[in-house]
């Protein structure tokens, strides 16, 4: 049976390095500021900006939220994130998405700095991934993946690697995340084959899967030895998590794989965390 590469323990020792730097900057006399701006009372959100409010106050970073109504103007909220980027208290910022439709998404999302850019909200975050001098922080999803593998001692480099999504948010800054590493990516998408799907599963060291299409990954596309890790998330009928992977005939053959719930969510948010973390550590540096 599988090894479960839990996010648990990973997300664990994430937080002592993150309590080790907040330890630091408070030495200097900073405390890490994190804003959520959330418009309207969507459930989802309310229920993120619970769990990752709880997240960072546990580590010391103190949380401002700024709730707008649904029926909030696109002047309003740009105003906002505007306040939001000339507030050097302010290291870092969420901003739930999708916006309500009479607003334009992207555009208020390409208001906000740069250097306060936590959760890829803004072209920064792929730059990231192109440029080491670019300013900003990786996809946390993407992230999280490669958090996951580096704790379990994974090696990536010269290592098959078939990332099945290529969304800008997920699965292709992973495939770019992995290529830094310095694999070799192939990457699956919707119009592939679905016969070179399961080809380039099987003939990989490692599968990373971010389709959100519950069972894609079945044991046809799996062999001894491979290490999976199941991005996917779907709510199923039966009001429970579903991986991509079909993980009762998968996990009796690979050597490794992530479960769905508590592998790579549960480490996305402490990623998330760490750039707030990051960013105020950047700007104490800077100043100094
Ligand atoms: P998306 O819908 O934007 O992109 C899905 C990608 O998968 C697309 O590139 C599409 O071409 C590809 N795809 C879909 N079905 C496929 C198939 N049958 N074969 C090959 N490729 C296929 O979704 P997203 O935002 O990238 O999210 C992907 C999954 O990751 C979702 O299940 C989402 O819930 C999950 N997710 C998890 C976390 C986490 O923290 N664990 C965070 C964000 C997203």
């Amino acid at each position: 049976m599988a090894l479960l590469l839990k996010g648990g323990p990973v997300a664990e020792a994430m937080s002592q390095r993150l309590l080790d730097q907040c330890a630091t900057l408070k030495e200097a006399g900073v405390t890490p500021v994190f804003a959520i701006v959330r418009v309207g009372e969507k459930a989802n959100d309310i229920s993120y900006e619970r769990g990752a409010t709880k997240r960072a106050q546990a580590l010391g970073v103190e949380v401002r939220s700024f709730v707008l109504p649904e029926s909030v103007t696109e002047d309003q909220l740009v105003e906002t994130l505007e306040g939001i980027n000339r507030d050097s208290g302010i290291h870092g910022c969420l901003m739930f998405r999708p916006l309500p439709l009479h607003l334009d998404t992207p555009r208020v999302a390409r208001t906000l700095d740069a250097s306060k850019d936590v959760d890829a909200m803004t072209s920064s975050a792929m730059g990231v991934l192109l440029s080491p001098s670019a300013v900003g922080y990786a996809p946390c999803t993407a992230q999280a993946s490669l958090e996951i593998l580096k704790y379990y001692q994974i090696p990536l480099q010269g290592k098959r690697i078939t990332v099945i999504g290529k969304s800008m948010t997920v699965g292709l800054p992973t495939a770019l995340l992995m290529m830094n590493e310095e694999a070799t990516v192939s990457v699956c998408h919707i119009l592939s084959r679905p016969e070179d799907t399961r080809d380039l599963c099987k003939d990989a060291d490692i599968i990373i899967s971010a389709a959100g299409c519950p069972g894609l990954v079945t044991r046809d596309y799996v062999r001894h030895g491979q290490i999976v890790v199941d991005v996917g998330v779907t709510l199923g009928k039966d009001g429970k998590l579903h991986g991509d992977v079909a993980s009762e005939e998968v996990e009796p053959i690979v050597e490794a794989i992530t479960p769905v719930p508590g592998g790579v969510g549960s480490v996305t948010s402490t990623v998330l965390v760490g750039h707030v973390v990051e960013a105020a550590m950047r700007r104490l540096w800077k100043d100094q």
